[in-house]
């Protein structure tokens, strides 16, 4: 949990845990909704989305996709996890198995993103998109391509698909977009450009753009934020800096070293940190890290 040390007024006034006004979009910055799209498509792209989440009829025939049935391996695997996680609610017998095969076949038979042609799919591999399975995981970690590489089929993908977690939200942009191309027809909604909200004003775009957050005011008194969210207040204000690490030692659960050096630097260094193997805590262990920043620049840490 990041810390920081404000300089405000000693009769400045904030909620405690609320985040500082200053720090907030002023509610006439915020854009309306785009009255002639919902996800900043074209109508040909809005459609598109809702074929691939099956909020529109879709049939695997379209694409030339197999269509899935209750025996379908990746669907029948689907059924028994699901039956075994919630017998209470499904029942744990074969009938109870095929029933949710059954439900979970006509569901992804619904579904464009479960039925890709092979043209989705070169797209997809195009814009690096299928990482898992065109790349292989490397000794340190990172992605190697496969070599050779990776030559996949719609079947693969479609079945990849049913397991894990399958396509994100940026796999159908993709999908979608390359579509529209393909058929010489708009991706993006006209109207918005394609973010989905419209200026409630002439030049509000601009204005929210130069927008910038104001601090609270400055004074001679002290007192601890947090600045995990946009910042807020998390102890009365003080008079001087002794009073401020007194509150933080009588009342936080702060040791008398920590919140003194918290106070002098104005702020944790980061919000986790480590030293030998230890983890410690960036405001309450602020002494302890002052002090090993310290040797490891003396090079002794
Ligand atoms: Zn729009």
């Amino acid at each position: 949990m990041s810390r920081e040390v404000k300089r405000v007024p000693v009769d400045f006034v904030w909620p405690l845990d609320q985040r500082w006004q200053g720090y907030l979009t002023p509610d006439h910055l915020l854009p309306d909704s785009c009255p002639d799209c919902e996800h900043g498509l074209s109508p040909s792209g809005e459609y598109l989305f809702d074929l691939w989440h099956g909020k529109i009829p879709f049939h695997p025939a379209v694409t030339g996709s197999t269509l899935l049935t209750p025996a379908t391996p990746q669907v029948r695997a689907l059924a028994e996890l699901h039956i075994a996680q919630a017998p209470d609610y499904y029942g744990a017998d074969e009938f109870a198995i095929c029933r949710e095969a059954a439900r979970l076949g006509a569901l992804f038979n619904s579904m464009w993103c479960h039925h890709l042609a092979q043209e989705d799919v070169d797209a997809l591999v195009a814009a690096g998109r299928l990482t898992e399975l065109t790349h292989d995981r490397g000794a340190g970690g990172g992605w190697q391509p496969k070599d050779p590489p990776a030559a996949l089929t719609a079947e693969q993908v479609n079945a990849w698909s049913l397991r894990g977690m399958g396509h994100d939200s940026m796999n159908a942009r993709v999908v979608i977009k390359a579509r529209c191309v393909r058929e010489g027809v708009a991706y993006a909604c006209a109207t918005c450009g394609g973010d989905g909200h419209v200026e409630a004003y002439p030049g509000q775009r601009a204005e929210a753009k130069a927008w910038r957050p104001t601090e609270p005011p400055a004074g001679d008194g002290w007192q601890l934020w947090e600045s995990v969210t946009e910042g807020a207040p998390i102890t009365p204000v003080f008079e001087t800096a002794d009073d401020l690490v007194a509150h933080l030692v009588a009342e936080e659960g702060f040791r008398p070293g920590a919140a003194k050096t918290l106070v002098e630097q104005g702020r944790t260094a980061g919000s986790i940190c480590t030293a030998g193997g230890a983890v410690l805590h960036s405001a309450l262990d602020a002494d302890v890290i002052n002090a090993v920043g310290a040797d490891r620049k003396k090079g002794i840490g």
